[in-house]
């Protein structure tokens, strides 16, 4: 195809042996229907209102989007506590995380975080030239917060905490977090994950207002991917100290934000729009604690998830669950040889997924 090899281009060291960001695998095209539960996505289509916003969107995609998402920011601020300059915005939490690390992480600067957490982290770090110190979870699937404290050296510039945690599920509480970050150096970002946020009982979820007044080096992700149902539109946010949020502009992608995501985001925080996503989220929660309680009564022993995802620590049978849940109709996620996750969806794929965790102890 090529008249010249390629095999002289110098490619980064570092990329070599770094695997690829492997998404939540599709729904195989065999005729057999399948519920696509490998990727903690909403299984609501956007609100009404939201869509509208997005297809009105569409008739100015010849202009350029506002590169500094003006409106958002302010809406985003005000809804945090925040002024605007405190918001930094880009394609995706993920990116975000990405504009962190290329923010604060040269070669051979630390980054620690959870392991198993989300999938992205440590190839974020490596892609950029830093060592990523993942710091295995507990037993049931918490961050070892005495173990990640501990791992702090002077190369480190980043921790990462999610919560709840993307596979495993657990969540931090606001006591948790203030005790880590007492025992963080001031000059160390702390960046809270918190994609699923919403799915949290609100009763118990982290304080991030309190923290983040009281912490400078307190970075908090969120995005319109999970219960906004934007996952398609690639948009999410950091609150962060206005000197770090004026960074992560720096490095950003430019006009990373597009105007059809921005204007989604903002017809999703219309109070009408949040109050139609807290009832789904609700309902979400309760379908979740129906799973959970429907597996205890199994015989499974689940770590306690507050996202919109259930965790089966399987071991060395989590590729095999997942062919066998495959087979019955139901798409998850295998993590390698430590477990399987399963998205909180429809009604019937939450039976579904009842039925074949029932089916797979008694084969
Ligand atoms: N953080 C966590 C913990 C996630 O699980 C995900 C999505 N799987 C993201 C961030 C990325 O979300 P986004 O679609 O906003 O990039």
């Amino acid at each position: 195809m090529f008249d010249q090899p390629a095999e002289n281009i110098r490619l980064r060291p570092t990329l070599e042996g770094l695997p690829a960001y492997v998404a939540g695998k599709p729904a195989a095209d065999d005729g057999i229907l399948r519920y696509k539960i490998s990727s903690n996505e909403s299984p609501f289509p956007p609100v009404p209102a939201v869509r509208d916003a997005v297809i009105a969107s569409l008739g100015a995609t010849h202009r350029y989007p506002d590169a500094a998402a003006g409106e958002l920011r302010e809406r985003l601020g005000a809804k945090h506590g925040v002024e605007p300059a405190q918001i930094a915005l880009s394609t995706g939490s993920v990116a975000v995380s990405g504009d962190l690390v290329r923010a604060l992480v040269g070669e051979g600067d630390e980054v620690v975080h959870a392991w198993r957490s989300f999938e992205a982290y440590p190839i974020l770090v490596g892609s950029h030239g830093g060592v990523s110190v993942a710091v295995p979870v507990t037993a049931t699937g918490e961050h070892d917060l005495e173990a990640m404290a501990a791992a702090i050296t002077d190369r480190t510039r980043l921790v990462l905490l999610c919560t709840p945690n993307n596979p495993t599920g657990p969540s931090l509480s606001t006591d948790q977090v203030e005790e880590f970050l007492a025992r963080v150096p001031e000059h160390v970002v702390v960046a809270i994950d918190e994609a699923y946020r919403e799915f949290h009982d609100p009763a118990t979820v982290l304080g991030t207002a309190g923290i983040f007044r009281r912490h400078g080096n307190v970075v908090l992700l969120r995005t319109f991917s999970k219960l906004q149902g934007l996952a398609g539109l690639r948009i999410g946010y950091a609150v962060a100290h206005p000197r770090l949020a004026r960074a992560l502009s720096q490095v950003t992608v430019p006009f990373g934000a597009s105007s059809p995501a921005q204007a989604g985001a903002l017809a999703s925080l219309q109070p009408a729009v949040q109050e139609e996503l807290e009832h789904r989220a609700e309902w979400i929660r309760s379908e979740r604690s129906r799973v959970l309680a429907a597996l205890a009564e199994q015989g499974w022993q689940l770590p306690a998830s507050q996202g919109n995802f259930v965790y089966f620590p399987l071991g060395g049978q989590s590729a095999e669950f997942a062919e066998f849940a495959d087979a019955r109709g139901l798409v998850l996620r295998a993590y390698g040889t430590d477990g399987v996750r399963a998205t909180i969806a429809e009604q019937e794929a939450n039976d579904l997924l009842i039925e074949i965790a029932a089916a797979w102890r008694e084969r």
